[in-house]
């Protein structure tokens, strides 16, 4: 229930607004008068994220992420500012829409909160595991996961935290990536590649193998997070779930086997190279146990037979250890396992970006991103 109004505040460009409290599970929202009956719906890295319908697009359930701590620590408001500025610009049918941004603070001085709100669905990836998906679902979810890889790539910027907890799904299984906190422009301002990032991104299960090595690395990376998440999607279970770092290695090297010496020469850090060399070598684990037929949902019969075997398939080119020897994103989404939802307009989307003016590529103290948030906030111009 909405409680009394607490503030007005310069809503959007020029607008002021009524906000009103509510108390979602013991935690405030302050939310202008639009969003009403807000229920939480997930809690994340960088806050709450609850239900609320909204009177002005025409009662709409739309989700609405309230960023707690977005200005405590400095990489904290950067991976806000990151989130925002890239919400803003993203436009495909597979990234989450930004449909509002706002804060009930009135002035930058007493500016703590950040609301975003986005059209909502109805689950993540994660809370699909009671259900057996056959080939379609599976396709589908993939074509989907694969084109909005692609769009951001186009876009010069890899995700770098894929997982299913950042992909939500509806009842028509139309998937949607969240979460860009993470997310990186990989052109440097001379929009020449700039592979050199940090290596401590991407939840660890889903981490390639490049930034496992802490080698440099690029695009790849989300392409190798795809690979893991289509192989959760059939067996229910991470593929590989590493209890650190080093046992993450490990854990790649049970699934795929260990790779030829030579890519090791691709490792920079010394001791790094030294302890991969020194672990006993091991095959590839075979796919056909690991992924049987009877993990995919639907009728036997020789299409499904040919359709576990092209899972199998695309799941072996995605995991592959050396990111130059990868499948590409447009490769895979021209892999046969996803031709029934194959698009040739998918692979050149329309698409905005590089970003030579994105802020988060370079230094900033907490100020300077809380600025530019406020900015952001500001010149937003909502759809409705
Ligand atoms: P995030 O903070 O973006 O990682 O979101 C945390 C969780 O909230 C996600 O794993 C989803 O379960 C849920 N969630 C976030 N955004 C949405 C949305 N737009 N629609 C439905 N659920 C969402």
């Amino acid at each position: 229930m909405a409680g009394k109004i607490i503030t007005h505040a310069q809503y959007n460009t020029n607008r002021v607004e009524e906000y009103y409290k509510h108390i979602v599970n013991k935690e405030e929202f302050i939310l202008p008068r639009r969003y009403q009956k807000p229920k939480r719906i997930g809690i994340g890295a960088q806050g709450t994220v609850c239900s609320a319908y909204d009177l002005s697009r025409n009662n709409e359930k739309v989700a609405i992420k309230k960023l707690t701590k977005a200005f405590s620590k400095n990489h904290d408001a950067k991976r806000a500012y990151r989130e925002i500025f890239l919400m803003k610009r993203m436009k495909h049918p597979s990234i989450i829409n930004l449909l509002n941004l706002f804060t009930p603070c009135q002035t930058i001085d007493n500016f703590n909160h950040i609301y975003v709100t986005m059209e909502c669905l109805d689950a993540n990836l994660n809370q699909l595991k009671s259900m057996l998906l056959d080939h379609p679902r599976i396709q589908f979810i993939g074509y989907q996961m694969l084109s909005a890889v692609n769009y951001l790539h186009k876009c010069g910027v890899a995700h770098r935290d894929l997982k299913p907890s950042n992909i939500v799904i509806n009842s028509h299984c139309v998937i949607k990536l969240l979460d860009f906190g993470l997310a990186r422009s990989m052109l440097d301002l001379d929009h020449k590649p700039n592979p050199i990032l940090t290596p401590y991104v991407v939840t660890r299960y889903y981490r390639a193998p490049e930034i496992i090595l802490s080698i440099p690395y690029g695009v790849e990376v989300d392409l190798w997070s795809v690979g893991c998440i289509l192989a959760e999607l059939i067996t229910k279970h991470p593929l590989m779930p590493g209890e650190n770092l080093v046992d993450q290695w490990d854990k790649v090297c049970d699934i795929v086997g260990t790779p030829p010496l030579k890519f090791f020469d691709k490792v920079l850090a010394e001791d790094v190279k030294c302890y991969c060399l020194h672990r006993p070598r091991k095959a590839a684990i075979n796919f056909n146990e690991k992924f049987p037929d009877q993990l995919f949902g639907g009728d036997p019969g020789i299409e499904h037979e040919h359709n576990c075997h092209l899972a199998r398939h695309i799941i072996s080119k995605l995991l592959i250890i050396d990111p130059a020897d990868r499948i590409s994103v447009e490769e895979a989404l021209q892999h046969e396992y996803f031709s029934f939802f194959f698009d040739p307009s998918s692979l050149t989307p329309d698409y905005t970006g590089p970003f030579p003016e994105a802020r988060f590529e370079t230094g900033g103290t907490i100020e300077d991103w809380k600025y530019l948030i406020w900015e952001e906030i500001h010149s937003f111009v909502p759809e409705d």
